[in-house]
């Protein structure tokens, strides 16, 4: 088995995390999964990738000194969802399935559940910006309404909130501090599988919270997720300019802003992994979200049950059009009564024929519907 592929793409000549296991764990070991190429660290090599749940993986004995992102983390959200509705999950999943393939049980799931991190940058940055703006001030306009009821008039006061726009300038210099960006190429694909990660849950990290627990590493550099982060720091300056000139609104909001001493750690978002095999041998992933429960993985009905049931469902259907015909036959040189008997048995044998394709159209609806979501 070869990952020359894995490590080209991880070593970083220039990477100055040599020493990462003094902030993360002496007792974490790193391993490389060839199959979903992902880096992880963990406290005992399993015998399956704990992403993908393939068995294309190796321990990165020397190489591990020299990962590229072993940034270390500044912030955990905690798993919000336990174990015990992570198997209700599972449990709805295969459960009222139909040619479920036989590794896809709930005690195969559940087995090999395992609690995992993903990874997501968190950028610190000093910045320096002159920046200029429309900042919209609201303010009431009081009008009056004549009424006549009842036989007089009355005046309605009426109040309308406008906004008065003014053109503001300024400068900022401060630091910006954990800022995200996504640290993973499949960031947003994830996003919109089981849902984004609220991070006011996030507290600093503490050894504790990866006892027992993978982590994958990034995979993505922080050069390529700064645009995010930027964004991110962006956003955060517009309000602070907002509210300095004590505004209620801002628009065109403009700034050059020079960025310098960015510093780069991790926030870990909590998920939970299993898999199962398909009656081809195929592995599929099951991932899910560790605050808000949803599951994400693909259904697959096995082809080789629905092709026993189709071939039984055959066998009952020849069957009976034998007896259709041995009725048939006993009715044309025997006893004439029994001819619609023979016709009513060919009937129902030709009616089980057309079932036997029931078993492939189930399939094929479950696996290409499964396909789609
Ligand atoms: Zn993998």
């Amino acid at each position: 088995m070869s990952f020359i592929l894995c490590y080209d793409v991880l070593m970083d000549e220039h990477s100055d995390q040599a020493d990462w296991t003094a902030v993360w764990g002496e007792h974490l070991t790193a391993i490389a999964c060839e199959a979903c190429n992902s880096t992880f660290l963990l406290e005992q090599p399993p015998s399956n990738c704990p992403y993908c749940g393939q068995k294309s993986i190796a321990p990165l004995a020397n190489e591990a000194m020299h990962l590229a992102h072993t940034q270390p983390p500044e912030l955990t959200i905690p798993f919000l969802i336990k174990e015990e509705q992570v198997a209700q999950k599972l449990q709805a999943f295969s459960k009222r399935f139909w040619f479920a393939p036989s590794d896809m049980t709930l005690a195969h799931l559940r087995e090999r559940t395992r609690p995992f991190f993903l990874p997501m940058w968190l950028v610190d940055s000093d910045a320096t910006a002159q920046w200029g703006a429309e900042m919209g001030f609201d303010y009431d306009v009081v009008s009056h309404r004549e009424k006549y009821r009842s036989g007089k008039w009355e005046t309605e006061q009426i109040i309308r909130t406008q906004i008065r726009w003014e053109a503001r300038v300024g400068t900022v210099e401060r630091r910006y501090d954990n800022h995200p960006a996504p640290a993973l190429e499949e960031h947003d694909a994830l996003r919109q599988k089981i849902g984004a990660f609220k991070s006011r849950h996030a507290r600093p990290f503490s050894p504790n919270d990866i006892k027992g627990r993978a982590i994958r590493l990034p995979d993505r550099a922080p050069e390529d997720a700064w645009t995010e982060a930027e964004a991110s720091i962006k956003t955060a300056a517009i309000d602070q300019c907002r509210q300095a000139s004590a505004a209620e609104h801002i628009r065109d909001f403009k700034w050059a802003a020079q960025f310098s001493n960015k510093e780069w750690t991790q926030l870990l978002l909590p998920v939970y992994t299993t898999y199962y095999q398909d009656d081809d041998g195929r592995t599929h992933p099951l991932i899910i979200h560790g605050q808000n429960g949803r599951l994400h993985g693909m259904r697959r009905a096995s082809s080789k049950k629905a092709k026993r049931w189709s071939i039984t469902i055959a066998a009952i259907a020849l069957l009976t059009l034998c007896l259709s015909m041995i009725v048939g036959a006993i009715s044309l040189a025997a006893e004439e009564a029994i001819l619609p008997f023979a016709v009513i048995i060919f009937f129902g044998g030709m009616i089980i024929a057309m079932a036997a394709l029931i078993p492939f159209i189930i399939v094929w609806y479950v696996n290409s519907k499964s396909e789609k979501e």
